[in-house]
């Protein structure tokens, strides 16, 4: 069965591999970025890519609108879109910290919300928020990015509570190091020393994350809702 998937982010790195493993399956994809642009790697597959910044709540309303007139109602919903503003405490400036946490938490909550409306009506939809392993365990130089992770955990969990008795799962996907932009600016001696730390001995490719947002989108996974899934080659040990 083919169904509206949204993917926040989707025009590359993590969320672009989502798109793709979605539009694989036979899903009419829409995605989301703040270009609009559909990429290259997404150009054979009927997607549907729209301008949205999720800071701004007029722009996320106006993308579920046309995701909804171009698909239907969004069936599954991936929050992905994310960034960091790395520095240690007492660098960061009040802007650094709450503009990451206006993206990634309340931007989540943004999109969230409005999608949500009409999977209630419908009774059925599956939502999967991006976190990340330092959500869990912390990480210096990232409080900041380490709080807006940990509070989509709090934020799934409640959500899971409240929309579980319409029929509509939430999960957490907790990805470990992921050779994206985003992780691009580590220098090398730091990429050595995460590395280190994993027991796989290896960053995820994009797609590894995918298969298992793919997953928890599907019908087998109809029973899991307010899990943390670590997709972290061991790096968090399953927390
Ligand atoms: P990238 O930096 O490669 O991509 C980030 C994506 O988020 C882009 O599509 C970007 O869109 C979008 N985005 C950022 N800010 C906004 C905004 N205000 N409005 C709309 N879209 C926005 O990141 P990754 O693919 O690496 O990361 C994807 C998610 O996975 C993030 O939530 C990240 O925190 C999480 N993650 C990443 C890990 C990693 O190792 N890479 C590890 C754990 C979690 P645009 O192109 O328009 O800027």
């Amino acid at each position: 069965m083919s169904r509206s998937v949204l993917v926040t982010g989707g025009n590359r790195g993590i969320g672009l591999a989502i798109a793709q493993a979605f539009a694989e399956a036979g899903d009419k994809v829409a995605i989301t970025s703040r270009s609009g642009e559909v990429p290259e790697q997404l150009a054979k597959y009927d997607v549907l890519a729209v301008r949205c910044d999720i800071t701004d709540s007029a722009q996320v309303d106006a993308a579920l609108t046309e995701v909804e007139t171009a698909h239907g109602a969004v069936e599954v919903l991936v929050a992905n879109a994310g960034i960091t503003n790395d520095t240690l405490l007492l660098r960061m400036s009040e802007e650094a910290f709450t503009s990451v946490l206006d993206t990634n938490l309340t931007g989540t909550f943004r999109v969230v919300k409005r999608a949500s409306k009409l999977m209630m009506r419908a009774r059925r939809g599956r939502i999967v928020l991006i976190s990340s392993v330092v959500g869990l365990s912390g990480s210096p130089g990232q409080a900041n990015y380490a709080a807006s992770k940990a509070g989509l955990v709090g934020f799934a969990r409640s959500l899971a509570r409240e929309l579980g008795p319409r029929n509509i799962t939430v999960n957490v996907v907790a990805p470990g190091f992921v050779d994206t932009d985003m992780t691009a600016v580590l220098t090398d001696e730091r990429r050595a020393e995460i590395v280190a730390d994993v027991p796989l001995g290896r960053y995820a490719a994009p797609a590894e994350v995918a298969s298992t947002v793919r997953f928890l989108g599907s019908d087998e996974a109809a029973y899991i809702t307010g899990a943390v899934i670590p997709v972290d080659g061991g790096l968090g040990m399953g927390h």
